[in-house]
């Protein structure tokens, strides 16, 4: 018997000793047709309803099994119910679950005091997902230039193809207009250009360099498309913003919490951030996110100028702490590189045979398959026979075939998955 399914038994059988019958809404019966029925449709989920996962396995209602190289989109790190997360999540829901920001609490201060020692951060703001990080960051950068600087300092440069999250602000930064239009008036003062364009940067800069409040940038854009960002172009942007007072944000939250075999991916990159976002990975799969920065930028936010209800909450902060050290440790950063060398290993002995990928790129277990020519725009169909062979996959846009499995999904896993994948390139593509 599993680990996973052992402690469901377990609190099974202590609600059953505690003379709690399970409640109504726990056992109405469900099915994948409700969610046409009843959900707000902005997603299109996959035909099939998991109900239960262990490591980076995954169960659904029928009892079929998927190997899972998704892991949400880059969130459950440490696979599904990791030891260590159960056991932090259910000691904290046994003590204290929630207080409001008019108090502090135990496990936000600890993992605060974990990512600042760890990071080149002095002060954390805890939020509840990746948009609230960088709302949070961004009205951040814009108030420091706006006491510092004076009320003309505004600009924020990001770039196209950019993703960083679905609030109004947000959407807007990312450089996706199909995500950002259709909703009344955008926030104004934002500027896209392309990613890993030097000169437009610092063409940006000449132009109106008092003007720029923040550089906001993904270290690899994950969603446009798994395009790394050069050193050159991630170097002229900490350069500029140090010349001309703007402050460099990065949105690590699908490459950070050793997603790239180091904490952050800025650690390998020769740049310190101003400002870093986290979220996804950072709680394994508990909703959380968090703001990172320096003393001087943090002493803008004086009390009541920003805030939320959830965020910083025991619950999600406990799990955060126990996922951070499981995760910053070098026997799983260096495994993250390890099973870089045998995905890509995997993934080159499949294309020599089927010759469907134009590229593979990535770091970490974070992998980007490009198909070639003939199967442009046919990453979904992937995704979707994937789903039929028993193997959970992602896309990065229409031509990327995502991989972003758990830090420490085992070997046979990733060997199983490659052959499912396999299989569904197959049924997909020929
Ligand atoms: C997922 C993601 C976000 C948005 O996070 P949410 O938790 O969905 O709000 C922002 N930026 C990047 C780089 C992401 O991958």
């Amino acid at each position: 018997m599993s680990d996973a399914s052992t402690q469901a038994r377990v609190a099974a059988s202590a609600r059953r000793d505690a003379g709690i019958a399970p409640s109504a809404a726990a056992t109405l019966p469900v099915t994948r047709a409700m969610f046409d029925e009843l959900m707000v449709p902005i997603y299109a989920p996959a035909p099939f309803v998991p109900v239960r996962g262990e490591g980076s396995r995954v169960w659904d209602q029928g009892g079929k099994m998927y190997i899972d190289f998704a892991a949400g989109v880059a969130v459950t790190s440490l696979g599904h119910c990791h030891p260590a997360l159960v056991c932090a999540l259910t000691e904290q829901a046994h003590t204290l679950w929630h207080v409001s920001n008019w108090f502090t609490n135990e496990p936000a201060l600890r993992l605060a005091r974990r990512l600042v020692e760890h990071t080149f951060a002095e002060r954390v703001f805890f939020c509840n997902s990746g948009a609230e990080a960088n709302e949070a960051a961004l009205k951040l950068a814009r108030r420091y230039a706006h006491d510092r600087f004076g009320p003309q300092k505004i600009r924020v440069i990001s770039t196209l193809n950019s993703f960083h999250g679905r609030t109004l602000f947000t959407v807007t930064a990312g450089g996706q207009a199909k995500y950002a239009s259709g909703f009344g008036p955008n926030p104004e003062g934002i500027t896209h250009i392309p990613y890993n364009d030097v000169a437009a940067l610092e063409a940006q800069f000449a132009q109106a360099g008092g003007e720029i409040c923040a550089v906001l940038l993904e270290p690899m854009q994950g969603e446009g498309g798994m395009t790394p960002g050069t050193p050159a172009f991630l170097q002229a942007a900490r350069r500029l913003c140090t010349a001309h007072g703007a402050l460099l944000i990065l949105d690590e939250i699908q490459s950070g919490m050793g997603r790239t075999g180091t904490l952050f991916s800025y650690m390998q990159k020769g740049i310190v951030p101003d400002l870093l976002t986290s979220a996804k990975g950072l709680a394994g799969g508990f909703p959380i996110g968090a703001l990172l920065t320096t003393n001087d930028i943090a002493s803008v936010f004086g009390v009541g100028v920003h805030g939320t209800t959830f965020g910083g909450n025991p619950l999600a902060c406990a799990v955060g702490g126990a996922a951070f050290d499981v995760i910053n440790t070098t026997e799983v950063l260096d495994g993250v590189k390890a099973r870089h060398a045998l995905f890509m290993e995997g993934l080159k002995a499949i294309n020599a045979r089927r010759q469907v990928f134009a590229d593979l790129r990535g770091e970490g277990v974070w992998i980007g398959c490009e198909l070639a020519t003939p199967w442009k725009g046919k990453s979904m169909d992937v995704v979707r026979a994937a789903g039929d062979a028993g193997l959970m996959l992602l896309v990065a846009g229409p031509d990327v075939v995502r991989i972003a499995p758990s830090l420490v999904i085992s070997l046979d896993e990733i060997l199983e998955g490659l052959a499912r994948l396999e299989k569904a390139l197959d049924q997909a593509l020929q």
